[in-house]
Order: structure tokens, then sequence, then C-alpha cells
């Protein structure tokens, strides 16, 4: 079997500090890899800036311009993480047998690549890198960060549990994620949603190498906010619950009042008021709630997400092992294969 082309893609904003360190030790890698023929020798590596105000974009130019297998991609303006590395994967999968995508402060395992390799030699289409334990963060992030992973569950999405952004894609894999055409992008939870064999090597994630977190607790509550809502209605469904809750507690507390005022024990006016409060609340509740149901029908339409993808198609398989299509009622098609 042919060795395949590897790209490893790297998202970098304001990361001069570290860059050249990261440009060092991915292209020994990257060399290590080649020499001992696991990956072919058109393997890259492509550097996204995302709008650097640094000198970021100047460090990536001079290197590409004399390393071969360094590359280089410049994005008009900063547009966040994910979308950087989602210009970094679709452009790298242009040559690319597979990506593996890397933050450029080298928090993750340069080495736990070659594992990668090794996943995908053995036909995994996505193989996750996740984090063993999180010595390394600090207190207060390694909590609010296994706080949202269950969060998330319990919302439905399926998160893998301590990945981050650093892992291998297949080809096709990064082409079914092309067809993911929503514009709020959570890779970590779109990724799984793709389906094709994937598996998870655990490594340490190690401190920053050098320079500041690009992700500020404003940030990161503002992605962790951006995952929910991209992928769960279920705080809609909250509103309809709300509102029902609360309508069949006021035909309760309705009868209750009704009785006491039979009883004579109310004064005069409060009966009819205190029910119609709580009914008239339920009922806005659910009227809002039912609207959010159907606003979350629209939400779900608008992201055109693919309804499936292919992992196997054998009609394909016979056209490529005989080199025309094969029609089922032909005679002796058995026999062709
Ligand atoms: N990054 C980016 N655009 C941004 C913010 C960050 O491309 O607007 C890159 C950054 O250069 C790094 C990666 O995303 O390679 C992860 O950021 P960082 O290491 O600061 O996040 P943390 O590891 O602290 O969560
Ligand atoms: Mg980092």
């Amino acid at each position: 079997m042919s060795k395949p082309v590897l790209t490893i893609v790297v998202p970098c904003y304001n990361e001069e500090e570290v860059l050249e360190t990261t440009i060092m030790m991915l292209n020994e890698k990257l060399t290590q890899f080649i020499n001992d023929h696991l990956v072919s020798e058109e393997s890259n590596i492509l550097f996204v800036d995302d709008g650097s105000k640094d000198r970021t974009w100047s460090i990536i130019y001079k290197e590409s311009l004399y390393n071969g297998k360094v590359n280089g991609l410049k994005l008009a303006r900063n547009v966040g993480h994910q979308h950087a590395l989602y210009a970094g994967l679709i452009n790298a999968k242009i040559s690319a047998d597979c990506v593996v995508s890397i933050d450029a402060d080298l928090q993750d395992d340069v080495n736990v690549i070659k594992e990668f390799l090794q996943k995908f030699n053995e036909g995994f289409d996505i193989v996750y890198g996740v984090r063993d334990k999180r010595e390394t963060d600090r207190v207060f992030k390694k909590t609010t960060a296994e706080a949202f992973y269950k969060f998330m569950k319990k919302l439905g999405v399926n998160l893998i549990y301590n990945h981050a952004d650093f892992r291998l894609m297949s080809k096709r894999a990064v082409e079914e994620l092309e067809k993911f055409e929503e514009v709020n992008l959570f890779l970590r939870g779109i990724v799984p949603l793709i389906g094709f064999p994937s598996t998870s090597v655990y490594y340490n994630r190690k401190e920053r190498l050098a320079g500041e977190t690009k992700y500020p607790l404003r940030k990161m509550l503002s992605f962790a906010f951006e995952g929910i809502t991209s992928f769960s209605i279920t705080p809609i469904r909250f509103v309809l619950f709300l509102g029902l809750l609360s309508f069949f507690t006021s035909i309760l507390f309705g009868t209750y009042f009704i009785s006491l005022k039979f009883l004579g024990e109310t004064e005069t006016g409060w009966t009819s008021l205190i029910t119609s409060v709580w009914l008239i609340g339920g009922l806005q509740l659910i009227a809002i709630g039912l609207i959010g149901e159907y606003i979350g029908k629209i939400y779900k339409e608008s992201k055109r997400r693919p309804r499936y993808s292919i992992d196997i198609n054998t009609l394909n398989l016979k056209q490529s092992i005989i080199g025309r299509t094969v029609k089922s009622g032909e005679p002796n098609h058995r026999e062709l294969l």
C-alpha cells in the first residue's frame, strides 16, 4: 500500500512567542515520520494565521519560503479557533489523505501523532486525542471543563470526554465534515456526528510552551454557550415544560382557592384574581414553549446538516474492481466478481 500524505494543520493567533519552536518541533516530527516510511514525502504542515496582529504571519511566510514542508494560509481577519481550524482542514484535504489538527502552543503531545497514524492504517477514519489527566490545567479550568462535558451529555449532545481539537481525520471524513453547512461551528460536536469508524488515543496534556492562553473565561463561556445552542433545543423544551408545570399547578391551586371561597375564608375578589394569575401565567409559558418548538424545527432545518454519510457502497466497489457499472440483472455478474 502506498504511504499516506499527511498534513498537520495548526491554527495560530498571536503566537509569535511559541511559533518558531512549534515549527521546529513539528518539522522534526514530520521528517522522522517520512524517514520511517510512515507517511509520504509529500506530507506537510499547514499553519493557518487567524488574523494575528503580531509577527505570526511573517514567521510562517519566511519559513514557507525555504522549507518545502511548511505552508501558510493567512486569513483576512480573526475568525476564531474553530473557523481557522476548519479553513485549514478544508484546504489541506485537497492534497492530503489524512489531516491532524493540533494547537500552536504544543500543549498536545506531538509524539501521539505516530499512534494516530497507526490507527489510521488500521482503518480508522477519525482518531481522537483524549487527555488522560488534566494535571496541568488550573483547578478552575479543570472543574468547569468537566462540568461542561457532563452538562452537554444531559442535553443530549454527544461529545468525546476530555477531547479538544487534537485529532486525525481521513480525507473522506473531512469531505463529510464539509457537508455540514452550519455557520456556528462547534467541531467537537460535529465530528462525532460524521459516524465513520473512530477510536481514541490517550495522552497527557502539557502546559503551554510560551505565551498566554487565547481563551480567557469570556471566550470559554461563549464557546460553551455556542456548543449548547448549536446542538440542543432542550432549553426551548424546558420553557414548554415550565408552562405545563405552571398550568397544572394552576388547576390544583384553582380548585383549592375555589374551595376556600365556598368555605367563606377569603377576601372578596381574591379567588378570581389569584386563579387567573396562575392560569394565564401557565398558558403564556405553554404558548411560548410551543412557538419555541417550531423555532427549534426551523433551527434544525436551517442547519442543512447531511442526513447520512455513506461508509461503504458495494456498487462503487464493484465498479472499481471491474472498471464499469454492473447492472443487477446482468448475466454472470457474480462470476465477474
Ligand atoms: N486560536 C486561533 N484563533 C483565536 C484564538 C485561538 O486560531 O481566535 C488558536 C491558538 O493560536 C491556538 C489554539 O487556537 O493554537 C488554541 O488556543 P489556546 O491554546 O489559547 O487555548 P487553550 O489551550 O488555552 O484552551
Ligand atoms: Mg492551548
